[in-house]
């Protein structure tokens, strides 16, 4: 085993580079290389088990090793593995799937156009989005607003929609009009004083002024992520998203639901958008829509930009968007029985059934000298820690303590990711009541190895 690991790591470190990873950093302590997968449980090739409490990057809804989604990709790879949906061509798995998920998502959603990642899919909404404003004509309505911490990808496009420093600084990005408005996280965007119903209200009113601002004739669309994920876990406060879908609806401006992680109950409704009350005009999907067994996503979106789309796509006889992989059989196949699983055993359900005990288990923490803020909903949560509990200063440099507790983590035998020094938990929805127990005692242990740690450094 060990020999395997040694061998893997230095192959791996003479010829890769890895997304989001300190690749010096990297060069010094080599991967931990993940061999196998059962359940909510994960090995890596030393031996050593962990539960993957982020299932894998906030996706692997029915854990690892599920069979039935294996037998359904052989099969459709025995029938028919690779077709595509240019050109007036169709096949069934995509059809089928395309109704499943006008089925199953809020009602004005009519139409479904597939991409591979949740980012082309957020780039695909901006180049509908733009398309429809070009058919209808109004070429000036381009401008998307989004958030400070909003996580939409890292293509040209979705990755300028991002509102992170790090997807943008030697990127040159955003490079496409695009607003970021407040982050809407109360305890860190909140002021002195400030109640969290005033904090809605001064999100609102930015929003509005911003509008103003810039000319509602100038802007498409508003895109967010109805609670924040990879930005940091941040739970929109109180009558936030009833207010700004109001206001989007007011001046005429398209509100996106990116439902990349909130989607297939996440957040204890189906789609984050119920869980926080509004009705998008386009959502988008992946992750949790294969359990990440495949890659795959979607774009979801109204009759009314489908008939601006098709109306102007007919003029010259075609509509020119497409991947290869659009709509893929093997993915799509795979999809449909995941999603059949999903709804067998209620696990769509799930956040609400035991969420309540991760977030209670995970609250007991919130006394703990590092931490800053225990929040979620459902079952994902983020524990911010802090220098100063009550300055809630951060530390400096700011995820040096986070990265630390996740090597902790990981010698506790729980993987979560550290955003920053917030640290995120986000497990397969077919967790049970002793796993969620698990995983708080777990992370119990690194916050206290971390706060050890810390005193020794003095
Ligand atoms: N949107 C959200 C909300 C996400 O969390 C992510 C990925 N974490 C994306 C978009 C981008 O998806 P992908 O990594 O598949 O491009």
């Amino acid at each position: 085993m060990t020999q395997l690991s040694n061998s893997l790591a230095a192959a791996d470190l003479a010829t890769s580079l890895h997304p989001y990873t300190d690749a010096r950093a990297l060069e010094e302590t080599g991967p931990i290389i993940i061999a196998r997968g059962e359940g909510i449980h994960v090995w890596d090739t030393a031996g050593n088990k962990y539960i993957e409490g982020l299932a894998g990057l906030w996706s692997v809804a029915v854990g690892f090793g599920e069979t039935r989604l294996a037998d359904a990709a052989h099969k459709q790879m025995s029938q028919l593995p690779y077709y595509h949906i240019f050109a007036a061509k169709a096949h069934e798995p995509s059809i089928r799937l395309a109704e499943k998920l006008v089925e199953i998502t809020p009602e004005p959603l009519t139409r479904v156009f597939y991409t591979n990642s949740g980012s082309e899919a957020n780039d695909t909404v901006v180049k509908l989005v733009w398309y429809m404003n070009n058919a209808l004509g109004r070429p000036e309505k381009k401008k998307f607003l989004a958030r400070n911490k909003g996580y939409h990808g890292i293509t040209i496009a979705s990755g300028s929609l991002t509102g992170l420093p790090n997807n943008h600084r030697d990127f040159d990005l955003p490079a496409i009009p695009v607003v970021h408005l407040t982050c809407p996280h109360f305890y860190r965007f909140g002021q002195e004083g400030e109640t969290e119903a005033e904090f809605t209200a001064r999100l609102l009113a930015e929003l509005e002024a911003v509008i103003e601002r810039e000319g509602a004739e100038t802007i498409a669309a508003f895109i967010g992520e109805p609670l924040m994920g990879a930005g940091g876990v941040m739970v929109p406060p109180e009558g936030y998203w009833p207010g700004v879908e109001a206001i989007c609806r007011k001046h005429d401006i398209l509100l996106v639901s990116d439902e990349v992680i909130n989607g297939f109950g996440r957040t204890g409704g189906r789609f984050g958008c119920e869980t926080y009350g509004f009705t998008p005009d386009i959502m988008t999907v992946s992750k949790q829509i294969t359990s990440s067994y495949m890659p795959l996503a979607a774009v979801l979106f109204t009759e009314e930009i489908y008939d601006a789309i098709a109306d102007n796509s007919h003029k010259i006889g075609t509509f020119g968007h497409g991947y290869t992989a659009s709509g893929h059989p093997v993915a799509t196949a795979v999809a449909l029985e995941n999603l059949a699983i999903l709804e067998e055993r209620d696990l769509m359900g799930a956040a609400n059934r035991l969420g309540p005990r991760l977030q209670e288990g995970l609250r007991q923490y919130a006394d703990h000298p590092l931490v800053g803020e225990v929040r979620g909903a459902g079952l994902i949560a983020g524990i911010e820690l802090v220098a100063d509990k009550a300055t809630r200063a951060p530390f400096a440099p700011i995820g040096r303590v986070g990265a630390q507790a996740a090597i902790f983590g990981h010698a506790e035998g729980l993987i979560f990711r550290a955003i920053g020094d917030t640290l995120a938990l986000c497990p397969p929805l077919i967790v049970t009541e002793a796993d969620i127990d698990q995983i708080v005692e777990k992370m119990g242990r690194a916050l206290d190895r971390t706060a050890e740690w810390l005193a020794a450094q003095g």
